[in-house]
């Protein structure tokens, strides 16, 4: 079957590559590693039985749910930024969740946890992820480029912009919206740990942190995760809740602040009706590759279960 041939490219991305101290915080640069070896769009391309669809289109809602299964669509198709959005249908009815990994190519924990969530199954209604959001960057071991933009900066999108993470931010909302999401998460990696730095010091480190963006479920999103996740880990790998309404702007056309912060996914709930944005950040310095990727899958999972999609 399909599904079980899609399961077998996506296992095979998981494999871990490379692992670098690279993250949201200040750009420091290193060698590329071998992350990403493995295409996984070459890899659906050169599988018979899947027929991606181009791109995402707008189908009428339907009051039943969507029959049992998987679909993956190509974002960006027929671009180098082409990458997969994974559609998985519980047939049940339920709510929608959409998960990101790969924004930033040089924080593999995202993205290899992007990898594994995307094989998920929902225990209701639809689960939806794009794995490897930034192929090119993550391609490159690099957290963008600057001719394609930061796609963390570029919400709510625009379809026809030169910059190609703004379109990709634009199919990313046309998704939720399309089917009408209310769990936006978005993991990513920062150098360091949120902990082990002053908050003001200037140094960018996010490790450890869970910000909700603007949403119906801003204010209690951050304890029921945190509730969920930290009893299972060490202390130091303890989440720490951040508000995050300073990096959002609610409504439909948003100002961008001088660093465009206003523009993170955590602005996403401003743009997409009942969405609520949380992005999660693990910390680099002296935490294993491994087990960044097993706190992603950790938090994710809660974050699901939270939601109702597990
Ligand atoms: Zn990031």
């Amino acid at each position: 079957m399909a599904q079980v041939t899609r399961r077998t490219f996506l296992a095979g991305a998981a494999s871990i590559a490379g692992a670098a101290m690279l993250g949201c915080g200040p750009d420091k640069r290193t060698s590329p590693g071998q992350a990403g070896a493995l295409d996984i769009e070459v890899a659906l391309h050169g599988d018979p039985t899947m027929q991606p669809t181009a791109t995402a289109t707008a189908t009428p809602a339907t009051p039943t749910p969507r029959a049992r299964g998987a679909e993956v669509r190509l974002l960006l198709a027929e671009t180098p930024h082409e990458t997969p959005l994974v559609i998985h249908h519980s047939g049940v009815q339920g709510p929608a969740a959409m998960v990101l990994g790969g924004v930033h190519g040089n924080e593999p924990g995202g993205w290899m946890a992007g990898d594994e969530v995307a094989k998920w199954e929902p225990a209701a209604g639809t689960l939806l992820v794009v794995p490897r959001a930034n192929v090119t960057a993550l391609n490159a071991f690099v957290r963008t480029f600057e001719e394609i933009g930061d796609l963390n900066r570029l919400y709510p999108g625009n379809r026809d912009s030169p910059l190609m993470m703004e379109r990709m931010a634009h199919a990313i909302l046309e998704a939720a919206r399309e089917f009408d999401a209310n769990l936006l998460l978005d993991m990513h990696e920062s150098w360091a740990f949120y902990a082990e730095y002053p908050p003001n010091s200037g140094t960018g480190a996010l490790g450890q942190t869970i910000t909700t963006g603007v949403g119906p479920r801003q204010a209690e999103f951050g304890q029921l995760l945190t509730g969920k996740v930290n009893p299972h880990v060490t202390q130091r790998e303890q989440m720490i809740v951040r508000d995050g309404t300073r990096f959002s702007r609610p409504g439909a056309t948003p100002a961008p602040s001088q660093a465009n912060r206003g523009r993170s996914s955590l602005s996403a709930g401003g743009h997409v009706a009942g969405l609520t944005p949380v992005l999660v950040e693990m910390g680099q310095t002296d935490q294993p590759l491994e087990r960044r990727i097993e706190l992603h899958l950790l938090t994710a999972r809660a974050a699901l279960e939270i939601v109702g999609v597990l």
